[in-house]
């Protein structure tokens, strides 16, 4: 019998297990589909909330704590499998901002001693990509990105050789039993000293029985573009939407926000969208080719506060989970987290 059973097999679940393996547990993680192919694979990769000033100070929290795990984890990860995750330092320039957004952007940034730059207009018009509409902008250099497809491949290849990690794929969760613990799913059933559930959107589903907390799905559409390389000087948040430049010139933008339950049709209107929008701020992405167009189904519960514990009522079923649109920004420490606290219960 595995110590813990982990249910879902994106960012939050495997990054867990990395974790709990780590302080010595055994685990077994059943994923439903293949790892890392819902939200975790969809996401844009920005290792920070898009205006971090109007986030709570525990999502911030988790935030830097996670800033901070990064780079040991992706070397660790790097040496282990060969694979890059591409985690960069590559600053964020925060275009139109309202008056009143910047001065608490600004005040934040001094209160969370984070570099906070203002560029004036002929500082952003010598970066030579920008449209002449933005008279300035602030720089946060210190945000950090990364390739959020090779970390899933990173994690799962340095899992699949751990000893103390049973994989199952293609195995779906029906439901979590107790007396005694275990999950059934449609392959068998898994017994379990504790049960820790990251099935993202899927959550609410899975511990309807012993818990009132919702996690929702909240639909978000990407597109890719491919540019020169270099092109993108920094990643760009404007109106609301944002550009991360990936290092071999790939550009995406996102993105969308919309709840439409389960459902990821893609819309041929919002890939316009955000298409025009790209061309509006950087005018060189006029024509630049369209290489995908997905969706995703951001996992958010109804205060936006991801919940890391264990259920009121059931102290050995676990969830890991609501992390909306920061689920990779929070992932490392919440991973880290729930893996301390399981291990110390
Ligand atoms: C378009 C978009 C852009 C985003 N951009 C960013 C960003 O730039 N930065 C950032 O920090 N965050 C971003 N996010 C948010 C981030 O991707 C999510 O918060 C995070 O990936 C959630 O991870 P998760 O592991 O909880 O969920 P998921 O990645 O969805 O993983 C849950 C897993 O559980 C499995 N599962 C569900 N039910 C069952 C079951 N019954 N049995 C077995 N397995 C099951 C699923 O198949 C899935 O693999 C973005 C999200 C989207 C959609």
């Amino acid at each position: 019998m595995a110590d813990v059973v982990i249910i879902g097999g994106g960012i939050t679940g495997l990054l867990s297990a990395h974790y709990l393996a780590a302080e010595g547990a055994v685990v077994t993680l059943v994923e439903r589909g293949e790892c890392f192919r819902e939200a975790s694979w969809a996401g844009g990769g920005i290792l920070a909330p898009m205006h971090p000033w109007r986030y709570a100070d525990s999502i911030n929290e988790l935030v830097f704590e996670s800033e901070s795990l990064y780079p040991a984890l992706c070397e660790q990860l790097q040496e282990k499998t060969g694979i890059d995750c591409e985690l960069q330092v590559s600053g964020m320039l925060q275009l139109a901002l309202a008056p009143e957004d910047e001065i608490l952007a600004r005040q934040w940034c001094e209160r969370r001693s984070r570099v906070c730059e203002v560029l004036d207009q002929a500082q952003l018009q010598n970066l030579n990509i920008l449209s002449t509409q933005f008279s300035h902008a602030l720089l946060m250099p210190e945000t950090q990105q990364i390739r959020n497809p090779r970390l899933g491949k990173a994690l799962l290849a340095a899992l699949q050789t751990n000893p103390a990690v049973t994989l199952h794929t293609q195995t779906e969760v029906n439901v979590i039993e107790t007396e005694p613990l275990r999950v059934v799913t449609d392959h068998g059933v898994v017994s379990a000293g504790k049960v820790l559930v990251c099935a993202g959107a899927w959550t609410s589903r899975l511990i309807a029985e012993y818990s009132s907390l919702q996690i929702k799905p909240v639909k978000g559409e990407m597109l890719l573009l491919k540019a020169e390389p270099g092109l993108l000087p920094y990643m760009l948040m404007c109106h609301g939407r944002y550009m991360i430049p990936r290092a071999d010139g790939h550009i995406l933008v996102g993105s969308t926000q919309q709840d439409s339950g389960f459902d990821k049709t893609l819309n041929v209107e919002t890939a316009q969208l955000l298409q025009q929008h790209a061309q509006d701020v950087v005018p060189a992405l006029e024509g630049a080719p369209v290489v995908r167009h997905w969706s995703g189904l951001r996992p958010a519960t109804n205060d936006e506060l991801p919940f890391v514990g264990s259920l009121p009522d059931r102290p050995d079923i676990y969830v890991c989970g609501g992390h909306f649109r920061n689920g990779l920004a929070m992932g490392p420490a919440s991973a880290l987290r729930i893996a301390r606290q399981i291990v110390a219960s």
